[in-house]
């Protein structure tokens, strides 16, 4: 049973405006202080709600006496691990951004998004200086902290001193503080940092909670990257706040997430499409016992019919529920126990507004008509940084914010997603921008033009895959081209769909890729593998 809900959420006027490190350091001092809050599954290393709580307010004292001031953006570039969280509630605390990034980014994706969004702190791993050195250069202002000791590095554990807890949260508004910039290239272009609010994450927390789905009794192994909304807050910072245990996995490995599920008994396990075909399709899940687990929700991208049937039968489990959401907008849909309907994402999160919009005609769509779903709501982000072209493309003036997903609301307000407008590619439920690929791919002596897109593939759901029109007199192969890109990409950007070479890519009048001509292609040959 979950917990009675503190929250009643009739009118945005409900949601409290708070500081997101107040607001979470109050939840948990409510729970139980000698519950675990935080394991680290890899190594065992756990932290209890009264541990978390000394070393949240040790960081925000030890970042604040370090020099870290309102609105510094603290860039955390490093696997999950046990501190991460208190290094996020401590700099929220302080009024600064966290700035999480993807582990395996390259060290020209360092570069850009820390000049982007102008970092002063960068949180690494000693394993990542020398990349990161690399990245920022000599003269970097940047200040690099550590995560683990390193020569000439000021490790994040030193700036923990239990005989300093005193700091002071600066004055704020958290509607329009930011917490977090997270990674998204929305529905078009390069990936754009996503600003969230206090406001914002806080707001999505509660509304989550009104879910009712989970209490304070039950455990989640997460091996969701941090760098993501889903791991970082959709997850993390909602069980915290409710007083259930995170277990984090450094990356997903099969063997450790079955055997921490099997040590950890959850009820529930988050998932995304790639692990239900881990569970159908990985011969060792019948070794582990996995009878703790009753219900799994599935976000972040489309699940099959055939995957979800398959999972069911091995774990002999009847719920499997699904999610919506995104970056931009937050958690906006969820099912459970007693709301589901086979195949949707559930129904609208209280406070959140939807629309279905037709695209051709940009008129509202009545039930069960197809169109683009647009969203509205306290946790809708506060744009990009610094792209205003960009913003005026997606958010509307009156607070819509256009999602480049294609769905269909039935009459009882189930949503169904049916196809994705936008040009974004998902590997493994991971964004891959095609933008950033074409960018690469036309600094290519011998590519002329070039068109990235998705193709259908059953274990990681689709596969970036080139359509590349040659240069005349050049000569080049498809491999060369592959390997010419992984050279300098984070791995999951890897040209995996492989690369065919064309006489042209067709554009629209004002010089767009007719994506949906290439996504059709893709999806024949898949279809024909
Ligand atoms: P991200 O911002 O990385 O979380 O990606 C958000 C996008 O993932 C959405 O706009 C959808 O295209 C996709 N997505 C999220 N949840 C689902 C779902 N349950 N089914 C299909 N696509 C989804």
């Amino acid at each position: 049973m979950a917990t009675e809900e503190k929250y009643h959420l009739n009118s945005v006027e409900d949601l409290p405006l708070v500081n997101l490190g107040k607001f979470i350091l109050d939840c948990m001092r409510e729970h139980d202080p000698q519950t675990v809050a935080l394991v680290e599954g890899e190594t065992g290393q756990s932290y209890t709600y009264k541990q978390l709580i000394e070393f949240v307010e040790q960081a925000a004292a030890g970042l604040q006496k370090f020099g870290v001031k309102k609105d510094d953006v603290i860039c955390v570039l490093a696997p999950n691990n046990i501190d991460y969280m208190v290094a996020f509630y401590g700099s929220a605390l302080l009024y600064a951004v966290l700035q999480p990034v993807n582990p395996l980014y390259t060290k020209d994706d360092i570069k850009r998004v820390t000049e982007e969004c102008k970092t002063k702190y960068l949180i690494t791993i000693p394993a990542f200086l020398p990349k990161v050195k690399e990245a920022l250069g000599e003269d970097s202002e940047i200040k690099v902290i550590t995560f683990g000791e390193a020569d000439g590095y000021t490790s994040f554990s030193s700036l923990l001193d239990p005989s300093n807890v005193s700091y002071t949260t600066p004055e704020g508004d958290p509607k329009t503080c930011i917490a977090a910039l997270m990674s998204s290239s929305g529905t078009t272009g390069f990936p754009k940092a996503v600003q969230i609010s206090h406001y914002n994450m806080v707001s999505n927390t509660i509304q989550q909670r009104s879910a009712k789905i989970t209490d304070a009794s039950d455990n989640f192994v997460v091996f969701l990257p941090l760098f993501h909304a889903y791991g970082l807050y959709i997850i993390t910072v909602t069980v915290h706040s409710i007083g259930g245990k995170i277990v984090l996995m450094s990356k997903f490995q099969p063997d450790m997430y079955l055997d921490l599920i099997q040590k950890h008994k959850p009820r529930f396990l988050h998932v995304v499409p790639p692990i239900m075909v881990m569970f159908a399709k990985y011969p060792k899940v019948s070794e582990y016992d996995l009878s703790s687990v009753q219900t799994i929700v599935c976000g972040a991208a489309p699940l099959s019919k055939e995957i979800e049937s398959a999972v069911k039968a091995k774990l002999n489990i009847s719920n499997i529920f699904q999610g919506y959401g995104m970056t931009e907008v937050g958690v906006t849909h969820l099912c459970s126990n007693e709301d589901f309907r086979y195949k949707s994402v559930g129904r609208l999160l209280p406070l959140v507004e939807m629309k279905i919009m037709n695209v051709d005609t940009q008129e509202e769509c009545k039930s069960n008509e197809e169109g683009e779903i647009w969203i509205k709501g306290p946790q809708v982000c506060l744009g990009y940084l610094n792209k205003p072209e960009q913003n005026a493309e997606m958010f509307t003036e009156d607070g819509w914010t256009k999602t480049g997903d294609i769905g269909y609301e039935d009459e009882n307000g189930f949503l169904y997603i049916v196809d994705r407008l936008k040009e974004l590619i998902k590997y493994k439920a991971m964004q891959v921008a095609p933008a950033t690929l074409e960018d690469i791919l036309l600094k290519h002596e011998a590519v002329a033009d070039v068109g990235v897109v998705g193709m259908p593939d059953e274990e990681a759901g689709e596969l970036p895959r080139a359509y590349v029109v040659k240069k005349a007199g050049k000569d080049i192969t498809e491999e060369e081209l592959i390997n010419f890109v992984a050279g300098q990409v984070a791995p999951h950007m890897k040209l995996r769909g492989g690369v065919e070479f064309v006489n042209e890519i067709q554009r629209t009048a004002s010089g767009k890729i007719l994506r949906r001509t290439l996504r059709e292609k893709a999806r024949e040959l898949a279809a024909s593998k």
